[in-house]
């Protein structure tokens, strides 16, 4: 299979078990917008032409976020795959407090190819946290949401300048 066709199996995958879900900002937009957006700025602006880690993006929050099993990620989409999107999968069995402390401890551990999906991810979310944030959350939520996004992207080995600058770019628009 090409790897244009292996992405686009993956996007279908992934919209199809967020398909009931919705971000939690104002409009309560797509899910899926989310996850197409990491992969978007890993293939943009970080130049990253590794499928791998374009999948692991698309499918970073099934196993969070939805049903999905690891067996089921490593059935359809491989050993490569699913440990990435295994490596940014926070345990929800934990409590929220120990499951954010667990990230920032486990930053520095990351493999490259995780390393840059937990990049692009925590760049999204607080390009989201600036222009599209959450219903209801007070000012200093978020502000304590971009101080703990950074605490864990400064712990993440160096993977990409390009992407870096992005979330730098994205932390300066903290409120
Ligand atoms: P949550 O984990 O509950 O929510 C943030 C997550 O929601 C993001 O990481 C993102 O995760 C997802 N998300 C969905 N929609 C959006 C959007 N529009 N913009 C950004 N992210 C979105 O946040 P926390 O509970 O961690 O709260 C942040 C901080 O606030 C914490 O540091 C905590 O200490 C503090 N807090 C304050 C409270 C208060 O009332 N003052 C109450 C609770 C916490 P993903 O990419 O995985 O989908
Ligand atoms: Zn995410």
């Amino acid at each position: 299979m090409s790897n244009l066709s292996t992405l686009l199996e993956c996007i279908a995958f992934a919209a199809e078990r967020h398909r009931n879900q919705r971000r939690k900002d104002a409009d309560a937009s797509p899910y899926i917008n989310h996850p197409i957006a990491l992969a978007t700025l890993l293939a943009t602006t970080g130049g990253i032409e590794d499928l791998v880690v374009l999948q692991a993006a698309v499918l970073h929050d099934t196993i969070e976020d939805t049903k999905t099993t690891y067996q089921e990620l490593l059935d359809r989409f491989g050993e490569a795959v699913t440990r990435v999107v295994a490596e940014v999968t926070d345990d929800k069995t934990l409590p929220k407090a120990k499951r954010k402390e667990l990230q920032v401890e486990h930053a520095p551990h990351m493999s490259r190819e995780a390393a840059l999906v937990k990049l692009a991810d925590k760049t999204c979310n607080l390009w989201d946290m600036a222009n599209a944030p959450p219903a209801g959350w007070p000012l200093e939520r978020r502000r304590e949401y971009f101080a703990w996004a950074k605490r864990v992207v400064d712990g993440l080995p160096a993977v990409s300048a390009e992407l870096q600058r992005a979330f730098d770019a994205a932390y300066d628009l903290r409120p």
